[in-house]
């Protein structure tokens, strides 16, 4: 059976890397674990009257490049397993970004769909309180992420404000821009997958006009990737929600879908596609596949049949190893999560240090900033896995990104007496 644990995962990635770049042993371990974890019970007034408790996790997995950085997640099957394997991506992916910070993660086991607006309130204060005494601008900054929006970043910064007795814009990312958000941070993971799937295009020599693509979610990440690929000449062809999708050889319109998505609660009511499974978007003959929503999608049952020449993971961990292996032998390039979703908490960095400068920048002074970073760090993935080619050790773009990032992270630690 295929391992799809992903704590387990995360560290069969890092093991591999650490294999590959030689490691120093004691460092392999620190980083093998969390740094810290923490676990809360949070009693929430129900509209009915009656307290509900929830659990909540924040994973401080490692601080030594600056405070933990990360969002947090409201799911019904959140597990700590996923937080801390969430939250060793994040060291992974600031380090790669090469930007001032750490990585961490929370999460809340809860239905957002079935929480009312005052409830989703309740909770999110809830659970800054419960964690305030742990995290803040200078020890670990939280983000939006899957199904917690700017509002939710909004009542978390108030309630640690109340407690600390003074306005903390900076504790928290992913902010409205009335409490001092960042112009671009609302489509800035899709918008920094763009500036890859750019670059990965010059480098397959794919011609971007026209271009098929299939993208499986259409939450913030999966919708703006739609827009903007569109503007860039793709055609989209495939999407999906977590109830299911549509296809179109004609490619799928955006306002509609949109429409029908808030009308019905999903994609897959589109009129003029054909209905399709979440899975089942994989199989179709597209140039690109963009994973944009949970963990474990593309696996050893599935990657065999995949048929683009690109996948970019926009979603945080939804190829398998397993999965990973069988599209490298097949030359297909697979761009890791913590290098294409990187954009969210680059322009998440420049929200904090905006905030404590109190000098706010254009959005196209944020775009720039963006697209120079992570385009310095595809090439740099590209050259890595160049360089270990001729010393003749063929390699995935996942072990270069991880080598680049898991270097920085050891000297850090070296540098710091940590080892
Ligand atoms: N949740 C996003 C991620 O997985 C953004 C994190 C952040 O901005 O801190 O990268």
């Amino acid at each position: 059976m295929e391992e799809l644990d992903p704590f387990k995962i995360a560290q069969t990635q890092l093991d591999e890397a650490a294999e590959i770049m030689h490691l120093d042993e004691t460092a392999h371990a620190i980083l093998r674990e969390p740094m810290r974890t923490i676990i809360v019970n949070i009693p929430v007034k129900m509209d009915n009257g009656k307290v509900k408790t929830f659990a909540g996790f924040r994973v401080q997995y490692n601080d030594v490049r600056g405070p933990c950085k990360g969002g947090i997640r409201f799911h019904p099957q959140e597990s700590l397993s996923t937080v801390k394997a969430l939250a060793a991506w994040m060291t992974w992916k600031t380090s790669l970004a090469n930007i001032p910070f750490g990585g961490g993660k929370g999460g809340v086991i809860c239905d957002p769909k079935s929480l009312s607006e005052s409830e989703t309130e309740r909770l999110s204060r809830g659970y800054v309180r419960a964690l305030a005494k742990f995290i803040g601008p200078d020890t670990d900054v939280p983000a939006p992420d899957v199904y917690t929006t700017p509002q939710i970043m909004a009542w978390m910064m108030d309630e640690y404000s109340k407690l600390a007795g003074h306005n903390e814009f900076s504790m928290i990312t992913g902010k409205p821009m009335e409490v001092w958000g960042s112009e671009g941070r609302f489509n800035s993971t899709a918008m920094g997958a763009m500036y890859v799937l750019r670059e990965a295009a010059k480098k397959l020599k794919l011609q971007l006009k026209g271009a098929k693509v299939a993208i499986q979610g259409f939450g913030n990440a999966g919708s703006f990737a739609f827009e903007l690929a569109s503007q860039l000449g793709c055609k989209i062809v495939a999407i999906t929600d977590s109830l299911g999708g549509t296809y179109s050889d004609n490619g799928l319109d955006y306002k509609t879908l949109a429409e029908v998505k808030e009308k019905t609660g999903s994609v897959q009511n589109y009129e003029g596609g054909t209905k399709i499974t979440n899975k089942g978007l994989f199989d179709y003959d597209v140039d690109v596949i963009i994973p944009a929503a949970i963990e474990n999608q593309i696996t050893k049952e599935n990657a065999n049949k995949i048929k683009a020449k690109l996948v970019l993971e926009l979603a945080n961990g939804p190829v398998t190893p397993e999965a990973d292996k069988i599209l490298f032998e097949r030359g297909i390039l697979d761009l890791p999560d913590f290098l294409v979703n990187s954009g969210g908490v680059i322009v998440s960095y420049f929200e904090w240090a905006q905030n404590i400068e109190q000098y706010y920048w254009t959005s196209e002074e944020v775009y720039a900033r963006l697209d120079k970073i992570v385009t310095n760090s595809f090439n740099s993935v590209m050259s890595v896995q160049d360089s270990y080619k001729t010393k003749g050790t063929k390699i995935t773009p996942r072990d270069a990104a991880y080598i680049i990032a898991v270097d920085r992270v050891a000297k850090a630690m070296k540098a710091r007496g940590w080892y």
